[in-house]
């Protein structure tokens, strides 16, 4: 997998509403996909690695599983 190829980005689709409109974050740890249809944000390592769409968690809900997790600790 190469790293940094915005190539990609036009392949992508929202894992939930199908739509091609997403707009891409970069971070120094990665980038985020916020989707303009439904307003959700995917991690773009996400996008390019599951290649189930009903696999691929939002950020929030990634966020709420690790603090559930945290909180079963
Ligand atoms: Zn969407």
């Amino acid at each position: 997998m190469e790293k940094g190829e915005d190539f990609r980005f036009e392949k992508f689709s929202c894992p939930r509403c199908k739509s091609k409109k997403m707009i891409r974050f970069t971070w120094e740890s990665g980038a985020e996909l916020e989707c303009t249809e439904c307003g959700e944000r995917f991690d773009e390592e996400d996008l390019l690695t599951i290649d189930d769409p009903s696999n691929i968690l939002t950020v929030k809900e990634k966020l709420a599983f690790i603090r559930a997790f945290k909180k079963s600790d």
